[in-house]
């Protein structure tokens, strides 16, 4: 399964508080994200990301971003499925359709196009969007420090805005897999909901 969102929503803190409800289950959990996850993804991660490429254009990011999934995808996602660990992702396929796609506006079919390329059929069978308003996310972040400032950074609220719209968009054509979870609550509030959901998926 994987977890989606704009920035500051609260990923990292979802993940890490749903891998410790699934593994108190008894549920072996491989957690993991993306861009990076493993060597040559990290590699590409921070190339995508080092602020000092001003002039990165949307297609060679798209690229690179398919790529690295690619890369991981192999190396750590498939292997962990093959040995029955639910694997927990930061960010998948649909953070290009969102963020390529929609807001850098490249068209979600083109990106969808190179990243059928680079998974070949390997889809999550459940995605939480953990949906914020971007103003507040920024904030969130802001407030937080706990990161380097990427290139992504640089980027205005407008930008978000349409990251947001994007992913509001896949909510609407893939209701089935993805799941909406409203990251504007507290993260005790947000948890609840989001081990709810996902346990009722997993037994159901
Ligand atoms: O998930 P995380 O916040 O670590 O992602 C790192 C950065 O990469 C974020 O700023 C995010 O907006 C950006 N990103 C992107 N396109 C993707 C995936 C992530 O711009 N497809
Ligand atoms: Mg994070």
């Amino acid at each position: 399964m994987t977890i989606e969102g704009g920035e500051g929503a609260g990923k990292t803190t979802v993940i890490k508080g749903l891998t410790r409800y699934l593994e108190q289950q008894g549920y072996e959990v491989v957690t993991t994200r993306e861009p990076g996850g493993i060597p040559i993804a990290e590699s590409i991660r921070s190339i995508i990301l080092d602020p000092v490429h001003t002039m990165m254009d949307p297609r060679t990011e798209a690229l690179l971003y398919a790529a690295a999934r690619r890369q991981h995808l192999i190396e750590r996602v498939l292997p962990a499925l093959e040995s029955g660990c639910i694997v927990l992702c930061d960010r998948f396929v649909d953070s290009s359709l969102a963020y390529q796609g929609h807001a850098r506006g490249l068209g979600m079919d083109e990106v969808w196009d190179i990243n059928r390329f680079a998974i070949e059929g390997a889809m999550p069978d459940l995605t939480l969007y953990m949906d914020v308003d971007p103003r507040l996310g920024l904030q969130r972040i802001h407030e937080a420090k706990q990161r380097e400032i990427n290139r992504l950074d640089l980027e205005g609220l407008s930008f978000h805005e349409r990251v947001r719209e994007g992913y509001l968009m896949l909510l609407e054509k893939f209701p089935e897999r993805l799941i909406k979870v409203d990251a504007n609550r507290m993260i005790d509030d947000v948890l609840l909901q989001v081990i709810t959901e996902t346990a009722a998926r997993i037994k159901g």
